[in-house]
């Protein structure tokens, strides 16, 4: 099997970029193993601020992350543009919300809002007063919050079948299968699936937690590693929550979907069962996640929990790793940073901008898979 690009993973971000190849006239195909997409399970939040979740779990990785601030506005407001584009996703951007219940809470949010400033964040810290004229149901205890008005969201399920509908109306073929190996070294590309092998002109690898085994034999060592996480959705609420809510210090995200449920995550662990079977809910996650949503905003608790899930997130150094693989210039990584669903489209535009050699929106030294050199 042929065709000028292959797209390994058939997420957010190798959806968006088969579109833009098809868009300037590549022939191309997505390959995509089935098994525990982010995309398909995620919360849906535009993150543009520094979640104090990860800064918390991987402090190492907080230099990376605060150097892409930009990227995140941008990814946010790419978002917007495939909004009107394929939308409408229920897309909202009216900001997030980062809760302070104390005022240690309080002051670390003023200096990271500082320093979000300095990246060209638009941001405001709100005191009580000012938080009861935007978000009046939040508990008693709230004392402030940071508000971050680059953020938004909007319901994944919608934007993904959104964009799957677009790639069929472009033909864009989606095969399944699961790569164990590529090869790069000829005048062409070869990527050897379970059952059968596929040959391109390039690659494009997009297969998140699957990316760092399969380019391992390429001369890169990238730590993609898959992080089981928890989530919440509770039956249509009467509260009418605009905003994106997290929490200055505990795992929280929490948003209010088009219909009224409200979707509760955050970053509260799974337990994987490997790549074959989705991971396991944990019930110390959906009652810690439930209670703590329900501490944020009391009506929260008289609502029941319609469904639970759990799902595939990837981690690896913070920052997201777009370009040519040095030793095998065939393959070209878009593997998002944290937060991937924000910045998939985003990433996808700047690595099909790579393989269709235009020139990529911004300088990708800062992401190069080079540094991963092994
Ligand atoms: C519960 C949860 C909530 C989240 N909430 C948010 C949120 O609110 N906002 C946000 O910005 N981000 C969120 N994320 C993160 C986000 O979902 C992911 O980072 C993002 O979807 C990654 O998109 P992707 O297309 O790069 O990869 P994925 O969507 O993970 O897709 C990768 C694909 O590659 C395939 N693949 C892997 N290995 C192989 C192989 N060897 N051969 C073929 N195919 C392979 C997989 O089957 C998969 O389909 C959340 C994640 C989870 C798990």
């Amino acid at each position: 099997m042929r065709s000028d690009v292959l797209v390994i993973g058939g997420g957010i971000t190798g959806m968006m970029a088969a579109l833009h190849l098809s868009e300037v006239g590549a022939r191309v195909r997505i390959v995509d193993a089935g098994e525990n997409s982010g995309t398909w399970a995620n919360a849906g939040s535009l993150h543009v601020q520094m979640q104090s979740r990860f800064m918390r779990l991987y402090p190492d990785q907080v230099p990376a992350v605060e150097a892409s601030l930009p990227l995140y506005k941008a990814a946010a407001e790419e978002w917007v543009r495939l909004d009107g584009l394929y939308g409408p996703f229920e897309l909202m951007r009216k900001g997030g919300l980062m809760l302070a219940e104390s005022a240690e809470q309080l002051a670390f949010l003023e200096a990271k809002a500082r320093r979000e400033e300095a990246r060209g964040l638009t941001v405001d810290l709100l005191d009580r007063g000012a938080l009861n004229r935007v978000a009046p149901w939040l508990g008693p205890q709230i004392v402030g919050a940071e508000l971050c008005h680059d953020e938004g969201k909007l319901n994944p399920l919608i934007a993904n079948a959104r964009l799957m509908a677009e790639l069929a109306r472009r033909d864009v073929p989606v095969l399944r299968d699961r790569i164990v190996d590529i090869e790069a070294s000829g005048t062409h590309a070869r990527a050897i699936g379970r059952h059968a092998t596929y040959e391109a002109d390039q690659i494009l690898v997009a297969s998140a937690w699957g990316a760092g085994e399969m380019v391992r034999g390429l001369g890169v060592a990238i730590p993609t590693k898959a992080e089981p996480l928890h989530m919440n959705i509770t039956e249509a609420a009467a509260v009418s929550i605009g905003h994106l809510i997290q929490h200055a210090e505990r795992s929280i995200t929490l948003k209010q979907l088009g219909q009224g449920q409200i979707v509760i995550g955050g970053g509260w662990p799974a337990r994987d069962r490997g790549r074959d079977c989705p991971p396991e809910v944990l019930a110390s996650s959906l009652l810690g996640n439930v209670a703590l949503a329900a501490r944020l905003v009391p009506q929260i608790g008289g609502l029941r929990v319609i469904r639970t899930w759990a799902g595939m997130n990837t981690t690896a150094d913070g920052a997201s790793t777009i370009g040519r693989l040095p030793d095998a210039p065939r393959v070209v990584m878009a593997l998002p940073g944290d937060a991937g669903y924000t910045l998939g489209p985003l990433v996808a535009r700047m690595a099909a901008a790579v393989v269709s050699g235009g020139s990529a929106e911004a300088d990708l030294s800062r992401f190069a898979p080079a540094r991963f050199a092994a």
